[in-house]
């Protein structure tokens, strides 16, 4: 079927161009190659412009990545640009190619990297109403309707728990992340009656710097100058190296980058400063802002029109210092001088969904483009990192003891072995070192944080007759027993149900709770000090709009004596007052298939310990486990990184993983197991006989259903760079052998292995 080629785009070769006339256009589309265009007259555009395409009958989005004054393509078949949007708010070249590198090193296409470089705002400008749901049925009406549908719409009851919770109208797009439902839960509510869909303006959300954070000035100690000093020279030397600054908690590392900021924008240059999410509180922003008043923030929460704003500002170079989560590292500065990445070993740095980038990696690729230079702030830096600083690939600055008044504090690793029989017997929530320790700190009116790694009452509800716990239908896991709600939940797809009376297998009456989350943390602690006033922090208590705030205030005015919380409570908190720390379990994380695992509980213990004894006075840690000799929690319980980094890395040798290798990960979901495993099987097929490649698998993954989803995997461990490139070119386009039946996803460098 020919086209008719409207007139006015008759190429004819006598006629003179105005420009360029051919335009390369990425699609945010899962497919490699790129798209032609032709640019009507009265129509200009440049690499890095946003146009909207006609493709296949659908308006699409995409960035233009080259012009050009002819094309190999038959003319009848370029389709014309639909509109250039925005130029204004155009991806910079650096930018450009900083997402080609993303797509060559993460396999994924470029319009899927473009599209995480310049996030979704200059789709509209100006105010923008955007779809909510809200309550039309009375409350306690609601509330009923939570447990009708239960039973025969498990989909619709969680939509409706979640927007009683939220206690406001909710935005739909929250509403399906949060329950992990399609569109159709809520749309029936509305025809119900229950819930009501409405438009409402987007609001600013700005995130506003606590007023009461005024960053002191400090005379700078010799290793934070020292460290100060080398990296600013770098910077004016506009080369390009990556530090790692390695300072124990509370060293003064922020300190350190705010004074590498003042020079920096002495020298009339930029910054971006990259900090974990869950760490841009009005606390961090605080800091940046009482000395950069002019501080862009970028995060997640912020509404399309001011991102919008944010950016423009950064291209018009009227803030030059950027602070924000993950993609802030895309922020457009001009004259980029400096990247900093605090707590570099933060697993949020990488992105669990496509383009599954790491935002270190990313970073030292744009200072690399930009010759910048890249300060990456730890103090338990990854393997990795740690590896090629002692390589000389990093240069590394060290802060060893603690800025301020604050000393690090004492570390108490308390043996659960030791504990009274009868009490191991229920399960040792509290030992009795710990409950001495807590009645001593809350008569001196001192706050107390309790950590531990797992929400809900108890992961798994069990048959003490029998052995069978209560297992999720659709995914291969136990389901958690959530007391207050009198509900079993699957962590993996979040769908629910109503206690069983008595076991399925062998009608036993008497399940019990079996192990130890949050809520029984609670339960206990109140149990035993009734007068406490405790809060606790999860995902189920956050729910609620600006509950964060709300929680963390309280805890600040001591109007809350414990705070028990998962790891939202185990970075940055800074509150003086907090001088004993127990760590309920530090076993949670041990025995997760991850080679990982000891590296990650190291960390947070690290990070959790770190929290005690922030003010003048002296901070206790109390560390409980089963496993006192594991080397992981003897070197935290020491505060020796070193010690851990010499045992972990001898393992990492022996098993051959990183930083001995690359890692990449394969997985394919499907219906049928027999889907998944064979297209693994062909994908690794040419990574057999590979030179300096070596593979794992295909196995089952360690859950191996998921939402009724079959899952496998392999591991591919590629021990130098030529084999991690010979390894991409086989299986880069690995998500090319998708089928209907079966996805496939490949990630590079994962942070899970699960
Ligand atoms: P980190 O980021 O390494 O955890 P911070 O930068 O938050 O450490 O510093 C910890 C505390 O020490 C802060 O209260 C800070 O104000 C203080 N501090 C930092 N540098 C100095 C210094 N040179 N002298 C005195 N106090 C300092
Ligand atoms: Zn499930």
């Amino acid at each position: 079927m020919t086209e008719a080629v409207p007139e006015q785009l008759d190429p004819r070769p006598n006629k003179p161009a105005a420009g360029p006339r051919f335009v390369q256009v990425a699609l945010k589309l899962p497919l490699r190659r790129e798209f032609t265009y032709v640019l009507p007259p009265g129509l200009t555009a440049q690499p890095g412009n946003r146009v909207r395409v006609n493709f296949h009958g659908r308006k699409l989005g995409g960035v233009v990545t080259a012009v050009s004054d002819t094309t190999d393509l038959p003319i009848a078949k370029v389709k014309p640009i639909e509109d250039v949007l925005d130029s204004d708010l155009s991806l910079p070249p650096s930018l450009l190619e900083l997402a080609r590198r993303m797509a060559d090193s993460y396999g994924c296409s470029m319009g899927e990297a473009l599209d995480a470089t310049l996030p979704s705002i200059a789709k509209r400008r100006g105010q923008r109403r955007i779809p909510h749901v809200e309550l039309l049925a009375p409350r306690d009406l609601a509330v009923l309707a939570v447990d009708e549908l239960e039973e025969k719409h498990q989909a619709q009851s969680r939509v409706l728990r979640a927007v009683l919770e939220f206690g406001g109208p909710m935005t739909i797009s929250d509403v399906k992340r949060r329950t992990k439902t399609s569109d159709s839960p809520w749309k029936t509510l509305c025809k119900n009656g229950i819930l009501k869909r409405v438009m409402i303006a987007e609001e600013l959300e700005e995130l506003k710097p606590a007023i009461e954070e005024r960053a002191e000035r400090h005379v700078l100690n010799k290793h934070q100058e020292k460290a100060v000093d080398a990296v600013t020279k770098l910077v004016e030397a506009n080369e390009h190296r990556t530090f790692l600054l390695h300072g124990v908690t509370g060293s003064g590392k922020t300190e350190v980058y705010l004074r590498i900021l003042e020079k920096v924008q002495a020298m009339k240059k930029s910054a971006i400063v990259l900090v974990p999410e869950i760490s841009l509180t009005p606390q961090t922003v605080g800091r940046f802002a009482s000395r950069f008043p002019d501080v862009a923030v970028l995060h997640s929460g912020l509404t399309d029109s001011e991102r919008a704003r944010q950016w423009q500002r950064l291209l018009q170079g009227k803030a030059t210092v950027a602070v924000g989560a993950r993609s802030a590292l895309f922020a457009p500065v001009r004259n980029l001088g400096l990247i900093v990445i605090d707590e570099e070993h933060e697993t949020s740095f990488k992105q669990d969904s496509t383009p599954r980038y790491h935002a270190r990696q990313m970073a030292i690729e744009r200072g690399q483009i930009e010759n910048a230079v890249v300060v990456l702030g730890s103090a338990t830096p990854t393997l990795e990192t740690i590896g090629k600083a002692r390589r000389g690939i990093f240069e590394l600055l060290t802060l060893p003891e603690r800025a301020g008044a604050g000393r690090l504090p004492k570390i108490l690793v308390q043996d659960l072995r030791t504990e009274p029989k009868e009490a191991q017997r229920e399960g040792v929530v509290l030992s009795r070192t710990l409950l001495v320790m807590m009645e001593e700190r809350l008569k001196a009116r001192d706050q107390v944080l309790l950590f531990l790694n797992r929400r809900g009452y108890s992961p798994v509800l069990l048959c003490p007759s029998c052995g069978e716990s209560v297992q999720c239908e659709q995914c291969s896991v136990s389901m958690t027993w959530h007391s207050r709600r009198g509900r079993l939940v699957c962590h993996w797809c979040c769908s629910e149900k109503r206690r069983p009376e008595m076991c399925t297998t062998c009608e036993n009456e008497r399940m019990f709770e079996l192990g130890v989350g949050t809520e029984r943390l609670e339960e206990v602690v109140r149990e035993h000090f009734p007068e406490a006033i405790v809060a606790r922090m999860d995902a189920d208590t956050m729910a609620e709009r600006g509950a964060h705030e709300r929680v963390l205030g309280s805890f600040r005015k001591k109007h809350i004596d414990v705070l028990i919380g998962t790891q939202m409570i185990a970075k940055g908190l800074d509150f003086p007052d907090v001088t004993l720390v127990g760590v309920v379990s530090a076993d949670t994380g041990l025995f997760v298939p991850d080679y990982r695992a000891a590296e990650r509980t190291f960390q947070l213990l690290h990070q959790v310990a770190g929290r005690a004894g922030r003010g003048d006075k002296a901070g206790t840690v109390i560390i409980q486990t089963y496993c006192p000799d594991n080397y992981a929690v003897e070197a935290a319980a020491k505060n020796d990184y070193d010690s851990f980094v010499q045992q972990e890395l001898a393992f990492r040798k022996i098993t051959g993983y990183p930083p001995f290798s690359r890692l990449l990960r394969v997985l394919a979901e499907g219906r049928q197991e027999s889907d998944a495993q064979e297209i693994l099987r062909q994908a690794c097929e040419p990574l057999n006989t590979m030179k300096n490649v070596e593979v794992l698998g295909p196995a089952p993954a360690v859950i191996t259903k998921v939402k009724d989803n079959w899952r496998w995997h392999m591991l591919v461990k590629c021990f130098d760079q030529a084999a991690f490139d010979r390894a991409m070119g086989a299986i880069g386009t690995v998500e090319d052998l998708g089928t209907r039946t079966c996805r496939v996803t490949l990630d590079v460098d994962p942070s899970s292995l699960m």
